[in-house]
């Protein structure tokens, strides 16, 4: 129950019932993220108006059983259902036009999250214009779509952003190696950059070698300081923030060479004091032409173009991905899945 800690409970629920022009999916696979953990310690989330419970899972794959008259879709095929709903408000204008993701209210529905159940469920119905499909030889990755989404969305709106000059960019910079910062990496290299991944964990981990063998080297931050790359690399282009922790943050920001474009995507708690020299930040901003945002959630493109990426990396790499899935649980062991074992990247619920 969200707002209540470690109310994580496995449960029969009623089989969900298809409205009109809505498919039925069967749920193959679920992942879990920071997001389901927050709301199973009860800091985030909210249950569907009048349900005493909140369905998990936002990261989803699934295999049609039943597709309404007219849909490009039919039972059999893998999908990956977006995640966030438009708001109900007639003046939001991105949601009126498609674009959930950039919502102004704030008073969207993502399932999962917020007061629409999840997928962690055997089935669910959803709108097919909600369902993303998977080629089929990615059945053992497709579960990477939705954190995959992520990368795509601030790499996609950094390139239309920087479309206000001439640019090329060579070298980047990602902070963090969980699943977002690994496929951030992946997404960056894929679009030809030299690629550094920056996390704690020391030199020589195995999260180290799987980016090495993707091409992508990695500093650990326990003998490199984050302020110290840029003299090792040279002008940084892009840097990918995704720690969400605030100590990193002002140091993310001062990486970037001149018209370099950080794209912040890790949700950070709030209430850490971390002292800046804000009047510096400000002149290096200036005088370097330097861009700095924040990306949320994806649009169907975004997943569109995650399904895309995730097929470059398996034809350039096979079997690659797969070892990003760490831990793959029985459905009914939740509980273990939610509590972080040493060595985890992404953990996985099995639901057939
Ligand atoms: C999900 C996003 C969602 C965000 C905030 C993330 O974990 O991937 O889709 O918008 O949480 O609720």
């Amino acid at each position: 129950m969200p707002g209540q800690t470690n109310t994580l409970q496995v449960q029969d629920i009623p089989e969900p019932q298809a409205g009109v022009g809505e498919a039925v999916v069967r749920v193959l696979q679920a992942g879990l993220c920071g997001t389901d953990v927050e709301i199973t310690a009860g800091l985030f989330g909210e249950a569907p108006p009048g349900c005493g419970y909140l369905v998990l899972g936002h990261e989803n794959l699934g295999c049609v059983e039943t597709a309404p008259a007219g849909a490009a879709l039919s039972p059999g095929d893998l999908v990956v259902a977006t995640v966030r709903r438009p708001c109900p408000e007639e003046s939001c204008l991105p949601c009126r036009s498609g674009q959930n993701d950039m919502c102004l209210t704030g008073r969207y529905r993502e399932r999962g999250i917020q007061a629409l159940h999840g997928f962690m469920s055997a089935r669910y119905c959803e709108d097919p214009g909600n369902l993303v499909r998977v080629p089929p030889h990615l059945r053992g990755v497709g579960v990477l779509v939705e954190p995959m989404t992520v990368a795509q969305k601030g790499l996609e709106q950094a390139f239309r952003i920087q479309q206000r000059l001439s640019w090329r960019p060579r070298q980047a910079v990602v902070l963090g190696a969980g699943p977002i910062g690994i496929l951030a990496a992946a997404a960056l290299r894929i679009r030809g950059l030299d690629v550094t991944v920056a996390s704690r964990e020391p030199q020589g981990s195995t999260r180290e070698s799987l980016l090495r063998e993707a091409g992508i080297a990695y500093a650990s931050t326990a003998t490199t300081t984050v302020e110290e790359l840029p003299r090792r690399l040279g002008t940084i282009d892009i840097v990918f923030e995704a720690t969400g922790a605030t100590p990193l943050i002002a140091g993310a920001m001062s990486l970037l060479g001149p018209n370099g474009v950080c794209i912040l995507a890790g949700v950070t708690e709030v209430g850490h004091r971390v002292p800046v020299d804000l009047g510096g930040w400000n002149r290096q901003m200036v005088l370097g032409n330097r861009l700095v945002f924040g990306v949320v959630n994806a649009g169907r493109r975004h997943f569109e173009a995650a399904v895309r990426d995730l097929e470059v990396a398996e034809e350039r790499l096979p079997g690659w991905l797969r070892r990003l899935i760490t831990r793959r649980l029985p459905a009914g062991d939740a509980a273990r899945a939610v509590v972080r074992e040493p060595g985890d990247i992404k953990t996985v619920l099995e639901f057939e």
